[in-house]
Order: C-alpha cells, then sequence, then structure tokens
C-alpha cells in the first residue's frame, strides 16, 4: 500500500465563540504542524483543545480564522474529503459489527469491495498488533483493545491528518503508556501529521516532537518538550510544567546583573533593563559541596526535607524568600542546617509578562 502523503497543516489566527455573548472558547490560534509532527494540544480541561481538533476535522466551523493544508484552505470542505482521521476518548465501534468489519467501515462506505476492505482492516489491524481479532465483536475486547481498533480505523483509510482527541486518558496507567508507545509507533512507521490532544503534561512531553500549550483559548508557547522546563515564556507556562521557583529582582541591563533579595546574579541570557522575574527548576539547584566553584551563591537554612524515593525535596529558606531544592536521595542535608546554595547562571531563566 502507498504511505500517505504527509500534510502540512497550519492553524491562522483561528476564534471560535460556540454562542452570542458567550466568552470565545478559541481565541485567535495560530500553528503550524509540519508535514509527519507529532504536535501534542496541551492545556487544562476546558481551555478549547477538542473545539481546535473539531475544527481541523471540519466537524465545527470557526467564527474567523483559517485552516490549510499543504496551504490550501479547508473552509467548505467536508469532513469526508479532508483526508483526516479522528480518535474520540472512548472507542465509538459498532457493536453488532466484527472487529474487522468495523475497521473496514469507511473503506466500504467509500465504495472499495468487501475482498479490498477485508485486506486493509486485516493490514490496518496488524499494525496496531491487534491481527488474529478481526472476528470478534468489540464487547468481547478490553479497553485497550477496543481503543487499538479505533486506531485501525483512523489508520485504514490512509489519512494525511490524523487526530486523536485525548485517546488514552479513559485507561489505566500500565495500559496507557503501553499504548502511548504503540501510537508514537505506528505515527513515526506511517509518517502521519498528528494532533494529539491531552491534558497530561507527562503524556504530551513523552510523545510529542513540539507541544501547544494552550490555555483559555489562547496559545502559551509552542515548542520542543525541553523548552518548557528550561525556557518557559512566563510563569503560567512555568508553572504548568511542575514544581518550580520564582525569584523577582531588578536587570541591570543586557549584560549587566540582576539584583534580588538573595543577592546579584548573572544569567546565561541576556535581560533587558527593569524588573523580572527569575525561575529556577528544584533539580538545577546546587547545595553544599555541589556549590563550590562560585559565584550565584548564596546561604541558606534547610527548613524542609521530604524523602520522595528517587529524590529528596529540600525546602530552603534564605531571608523573606524560599526555595524549593531536589536532590538524589543519598544527600543527606538535615532541617535546620546551613547551606550554600548555588544558582548555575545557565539554569536561571528570565521570564516574559
Ligand atoms: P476537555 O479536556 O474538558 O474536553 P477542552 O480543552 O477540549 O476540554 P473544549 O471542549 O474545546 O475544551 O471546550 C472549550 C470551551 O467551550 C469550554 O468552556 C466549553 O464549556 C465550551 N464548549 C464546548 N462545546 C460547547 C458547545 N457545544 N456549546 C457551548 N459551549 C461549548
Amino acid at each position: 500500500m502507498s504511505p500517505p502523503a504527509s500534510a502540512r497543516l497550519e492553524l491562522r489566527d483561528v476564534s471560535l465563540r460556540y454562542g452570542r455573548g458567550a466568552e470565545p472558547a478559541l481565541k485567535g490560534l495560530s500553528l503550524t504542524v509540519e508535514p509527519g509532527e507529532l504536535v501534542a494540544l496541551l492545556g487544562p480541561s476546558g481551555c478549547g483543545k477538542t473545539t481546535a481538533l473539531k475544527i481541523v476535522a471540519g466537524l465545527l466551523a470557526p467564527t474567523s480564522g483559517e485552516v490549510l493544508v499543504d496551504g490550501r484552505s479547508l473552509l467548505g470542505v467536508p469532513p469526508e474529503k479532508r483526508g483526516a482521521a479522528m480518535v474520540f476518548q472512548k472507542p465509538l465501534l459498532f457493536p453488532h459489527m466484527s472487529v474487522e468489519a468495523n475497521v473496514g467501515f469507511g473503506l466500504r462506505m467509500r465504495g472499495a469491495s468487501q475482498a479490498e476492505s477485508s485486506a486493509r482492516a486485516r493490514e490496518a489491524l496488524g499494525r496496531v498488533r491487534m491481527e488474529g481479532h478481526g472476528d470478534r465483536r468489540p464487547d468481547e475486547l478490553s479497553g485497550g483493545q477496543q481503543q487499538r481498533v479505533s486506531l485501525a480505523r483512523a489508520l485504514v483509510t490512509e489519512p494525511s491528518l490524523l487526530l486523536l482527541d485525548e485517546p488514552l486518558s479513559a485507561l489505566d496507567a500500565n495500559l496507557r503508556s503501553a499504548l502511548r508507545d504503540l501510537v508514537r509507533e505506528v505515527q513515526e512507521e506511517g509518517g502521519y501529521t498528528t494532533v494529539f490532544v491531552t491534558h497530561d503534561q507527562e503524556e504530551a512531553v513523552v510523545l510529542a516532537d513540539r507541544i501547544a500549550l494552550v490555555t483559555g483559548g489562547a496559545l502559551r508557547m509552542y515548542d520542543r518538550p525541553q523548552a518548557f522546563y528550561d525556557r518557559p515564556r512566563t510563569r503560567e507556562v512555568a508553572e504548568f510544567f511542575g514544581a518550580t521557583n520564582f525569584i523577582e529582582g531588578r536587570s541591570a541591563g543586557p549584560d549587566g546583573p540582576v539584583e534580588t533579595a538573595l543577592g546579584t546574579f548573572g544569567l546565561a541570557t541576556p535581560v533587558p533593563a527593569g524588573k523580572v522575574t527569575l525561575t529556577i527548576r528544584p533539580e538545577a539547584v546546587r547545595l553544599g559541596t555541589q556549590s563550590e566553584d562560585g559565584g550565584n551563591s548564596f546561604v541558606a537554612r534547610v527548613s524542609e526535607a521530604t524523602y520522595l524515593g528517587t529524590q529528596i525535596s529540600y525546602r530552603l529558606q534564605a531571608g523573606d524568600t524560599s526555595l524549593r531544592a531536589a536532590l538524589p536521595p543519598h544527600t543527606r542535608l538535615a532541617v535546620g542546617e546551613r547551606t550554600t546554595v548555588r544558582l548555575p547562571a545557565e539554569s536561571l531563566w528570565p521570564l516574559g509578562p
């Protein structure tokens, strides 16, 4: 079978309001998904993720803005002509049909013969490791197996866009990570341009080439997963990606240091003159002997130590400022102890407004 033609998907300033006077569910969303790329559309419940996916699929028309595939506008193109296949949170299989008939259904609707749709359905079931299950009925399968069948049903039409709406969120943790790996494998094998909706940041980080973080209907940051940890754009983005430290300061200018209540810090990144909030992940904070090589350091008191199995989380107090540090579990600092703390220049990051 010929591989799908990977498509470039582009959303341009897409907005949607569900009703007159309602708060817009999407506010000027713009993003480009490159051919063969897997983008996670990440955000809390109600932020507009499903709305965005439905607009791409053609199930909703935007109030304004454009959706383009390979530079051509999709506005007015009906869902079945968009080359897009969607997988939902719930499997939505026809209960009275066999697994194979479920997977081949879309092809039959497009006029494929029984023999062709069966052959292609079996091939698609093989790709999701469900060969040999074609004769079963959906209710004879586990939740995870049903979701594999849903994925096969999406793949069988050789879509140029694969749209996945929280496909793993109804499964338990073990199954979820196994299926996550399968999704990535199948996606890479087929080279499908994919949008994967999720509210789970870990899932987004593990799966995605790039993450689009959406809150309140607007795009807050669009970048590779690592950038969300190392170079978050704003405080909101930094907080969405787990525990972190914030330090208020004032920059002397692009090359100058930043003055804070903890001391004067150099950064590896230029910061324009004026007020600035710095962030540093607890994992990047250096303590005790780790902090000996000078610069960017100060003394603090350990006010709390929590053993977490793979690490120890320390709370440090220096004057009125409290910081978190996460260290390997073999480090033993006692509560009440005073320690040198170093904030490495390359791990201190200035947040935008
Ligand atoms: P979830 O993860 O809970 O599915 P989501 O990020 O996918 O959330 P959407 O389902 O896109 O969010 O909803 C975005 C906003 O639009 C929410 O405030 C929601 O209440 C509202 N909304 C969604 N569908 C409709 C609808 N059919 N009519 C009116 N408002 C809607």
